[in-house]
């Protein structure tokens, strides 16, 4: 269905919003994007920033508008995992099925390419203006330099929200009654640090795998760019006996990084370095409802649904916001109202799935991974799955490799967890774990 022309602002030029404007010019709409920060195309910008993981989801959400080979050509498929686990030999695993992989792509390399993408459609955006209020009936903008300095005001038929985590469109519609919201920090925070090139510009590490160092409280991960270089990420608790509080000197880092990371001791230099340079994050997961007003606004991406990083869906959930927004807008056409009822009654169970299961797999990550009964379980898992792969697809699968819902994946999961309960009491579990018996319990209990 086509739909009748409107003037519409969108607040936010990150990946979200851009992407969001190329939707929207495409069906006609005048778009203008604020954005309080300067343009990211005139930043002087090495390249390296924090680095994606796009997934099936993200990749829908490109192809639908046909720039998905374009974005692909600045991203590297990871296959696998490559685990470097203390005491043990490094070791791969596979993702998911042959030719399933996962895409690194550097967050500013790919919004510099969306906002270029953007403009050649005739999108305008004016950066370093920041939006201070939102009339929400009238769908009018207020931008300004300071928050009490001489404000600009903008009328509009409709504005996007796609402000990020913080959203300052959010924060006009909590003022309103019945409007719920939480945001809920973990004590986990992270930091970006970088693995050079190597001097002919080759990766140091296999640049084909997602490279995780688990170490039960903290993790570091390295993810590889187009210049041979790694984007690494230490998660680590902000307090506590291993912790960014307790590392304040070069040397304390120095040691941090020889106890526990010895196959990354050559980039030590680089390590530390950055480890000082680089801010600490804080790492939030953001609820709220409902993420629209009438016809006249709504919320996007992370304004709707921040979720903690360990699916690597934040980006993806938001692109599929998107995606599921022109399909509605195609069913709908000028029934704005109905798009934007049907987007948050239908998108947000799935908000909170994604955000249910990035949390688990926090805590999966940070207070499991030495539990034996939790490895065996998952090697359970696995033994099941590859032996019947029609039955039990794994919930990472679900969420990575599928366009199924979030909140199918959480269901099934569920699911499975309550068949491997069970499993665990088999007595001589230990023992017996790739018995007949057991393939045939788990087989039943899935009737
Ligand atoms: C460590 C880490 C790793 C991650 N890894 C992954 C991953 O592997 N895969 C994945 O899918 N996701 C990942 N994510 C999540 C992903 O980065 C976010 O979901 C995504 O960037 C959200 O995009 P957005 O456009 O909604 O918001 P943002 O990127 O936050 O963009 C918001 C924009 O709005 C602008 N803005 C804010 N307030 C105003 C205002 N008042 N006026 C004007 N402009 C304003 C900001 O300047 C910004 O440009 C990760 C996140 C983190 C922190």
């Amino acid at each position: 269905m086509t739909q009748t022309p409107k003037k519409i602002a969108i607040v936010g030029s990150g990946l979200v919003g851009s992407l969001l404007a190329i939707y929207l010019q495409k069906r006609g709409h005048s778009i203008t994007v604020f954005d309080r920060r300067p343009d990211i195309r005139t930043i002087k910008f090495s390249g390296r920033s924090i680095n994606l993981a796009m997934s099936d989801r993200g990749w829908r959400a490109l192809s639908q508008i046909q720039i998905e080979k374009e974005v692909k050509k600045l991203a590297i498929p990871l296959d696998k995992r490559a685990m470097h686990v203390v005491g043990k030999p490094l070791y791969f695993q596979k993702y998911g099925k042959e030719g399933e992989a996962i895409w690194s792509i550097s967050r500013g390399v790919l919004n510099r390419k969306m906002i270029d993408l953007a403009e050649g459609t005739g999108v305008e955006f004016r950066f370093e203006e920041k939006v201070w209020d939102v009339d929400l009936p009238q769908a009018k903008i207020y931008t300004g330099e300071t928050e009490k300095g001489e404000w600009k005001a903008y009328d509009f038929d409709i504005v996007f929200g796609c402000d990020g985590a913080f959203s300052r469109v959010r924060h006009k519609m909590q003022r309103r009654s019945r409007f719920d919201y939480s945001q809920d920090f973990i004590d986990v925070g992270y930091k970006e640090l970088t693995i050079p090139a190597n001097e002919d510009g080759s990766h140091k590490l296999d640049k084909n795998s997602f490279h995780i160092w688990p170490r039960g409280r903290f993790m570091f991960i390295a993810m590889p760019n187009l210049d041979g270089s790694f984007t690494c990420t230490l998660f680590m608790p902000f307090e506590g006996e291993i912790s960014f509080e307790k590392i304040t000197t070069k040397k304390e880092a120095e040691k941090f990084f020889k106890t526990h990371f010895p196959n990354v001791q050559k980039e030590i230099e680089n390590l530390t370095t950055d480890f000082f340079a680089n801010p600490t994050s804080a790492l939030v997961t953001m609820k709220c409802y409902p993420w629209t007003y009438w016809d006249k606004v709504a919320l996007v991406g992370d304004a709707a649904h921040a979720v903690v990083p360990f699916y690597g869906q934040g980006m993806n959930a938001g692109f599929e916001d998107i995606y599921f927004l022109d399909q509605l807008m195609g069913q709908y056409g000028d029934d704005w109202e109905t798009i934007f009822r049907t987007y948050q009654e239908q998108r947000k169970p799935n908000a909170d799935a994604i955000a249910e299961l990035s949390y688990r797999n926090f805590m999966e990550m940070s207070s499991k991974t030495a539990d034996p009964g939790f490895l065996l379980q998952k090697k359970i898992e696995k033994w099941f799955a590859e032996k019947h792969p029609d039955k039990w697809i794994p919930a990472y699968s679900r969420v990575t490799f599928s366009n199924k819902p979030y909140a199918e994946a959480l269901a099934i999961g569920d699911a499975q967890e309550e068949i491997m309960k069970e499993v665990m009491e088999v007595p001589d579990i230990e023992e017996r774990w790739d018995s007949p018996e057991v393939e045939q319990m788990i087989l039943d209990l899935l009737q």
